[in-house]
């Protein structure tokens, strides 16, 4: 009876596991078709500079239209990322981000553009051609477009990873590590990659003030940046303490709910288009 019992559990236990497995393949299927279909589609969050509070960039998110549901990225991101869909998703991204701020731009708006990347993108083969083709069909030069990687992107394949990374930042696109400080190897980074920013984790931010700690090592990142010459950006800014602080450490760049959530292109245009700053 004993073995019995722990046999059912197994079965139970692979019901379950073949459950998820055909969930992920249906769901992979599912945005495959998205692609072909253009459910996809691109908010925008701005990011501001903390001493003036005008907007120097937007940064692209993706989202699904799954019907009447807009699906975030943290549930299909991971999916379209095993599958490989990633690789022509992300390069639909970067082409309608681009178009959109190349349009801005031409319209006599000094914005800058920052897109994510995942690894996969990075490792394809060609990588680096699609971003400088992307760049030109766009008419965008590289200095506008920020490419965003997480220390993931470093961990996984360092050696070419870091190889395309370095292609690209010669094609005089910018490099931001994203996520800054929730990696443990976030400083040795610094040293094998040349980045133009760092994007402090939200982490760091929710508890700025709060906890001593928190905030004597968003205070060092903050300076580290300054040193090394990079632009720093603090992510999740919700609150007016948590902008007097950053600004009284003199963080220079930042995004959050409070500054603006992410928004629709004509959302982007309607509040800060042509150059408006928002008041903070
Ligand atoms: P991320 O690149 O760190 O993007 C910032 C995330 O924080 C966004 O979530 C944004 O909506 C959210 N956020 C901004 N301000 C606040 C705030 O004040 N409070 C809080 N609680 N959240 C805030 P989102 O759009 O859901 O994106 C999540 C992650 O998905 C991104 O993190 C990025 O890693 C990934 N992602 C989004 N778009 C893309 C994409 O086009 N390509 C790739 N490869 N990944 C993407
Ligand atoms: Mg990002
Ligand atoms: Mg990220
Ligand atoms: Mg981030």
């Amino acid at each position: 009876a004993k073995e019995q019992g722990g046999g059912g559990r197994l079965e139970i236990y692979a019901a379950h596991m073949h459950a998820k497995v055909v969930g992920r393949l249906e769901l992979q299927t599912e945005l495959r078709q998205a692609l072909a279909d253009r459910s996809f589609a691109l908010e925008f969050q701005p990011v501001v500079d903390l001493d003036t509070s005008q907007v120097t960039a937007v940064e692209a998110l993706v989202r699904w239209r799954r019907g009447e549901e807009l699906v975030q990225p943290e549930e299909f991101i991971g999916p379209a990322e095993e599958s490989g869909l990633i690789v022509p998703l992300g390069e639909w991204i970067l082409r309608e981000a681009c178009d959109r701020v190349a349009m801005w731009r031409a319209s006599d708006w000094d914005i800058g553009l920052s897109v994510n990347l995942s690894v996969k993108q990075i490792l394809s083969p060609r990588f680096v051609e699609t971003v400088a083709g992307v760049l030109e069909e766009s008419g965008l030069p590289g200095r506008v477009l920020t490419l965003e990687v997480d220390e993931e992107v470093l961990l996984e394949n360092p050696g070419e990873a870091v190889e395309r990374l370095s292609e690209l930042r010669r094609l005089g696109v910018r490099l931001a590590i994203d996520d800054f400080g929730m990696g443990y190897a976030s400083l040795a980074h610094l040293r094998e990659l040349r980045v133009d920013a760092i994007k402090i984790d939200p982490s760091f931010i929710r508890d700025l003030g709060e906890d001593g700690t928190v905030t004597l090592l968003t205070h060092t990142i903050i300076r580290l940046g300054q040193d090394l010459g990079m632009q720093v950006v603090a992510e999740g800014i919700e609150r007016p303490d948590q902008l007097e602080q950053l600004r009284s450490m003199g963080c220079g760049h930042g995004q959050g709910f409070l500054v603006a959530r992410p928004m629709v292109a004509d959302g982007v245009e309607a509040l800060v288009g042509g150059g408006a700053g928002v008041a903070l």
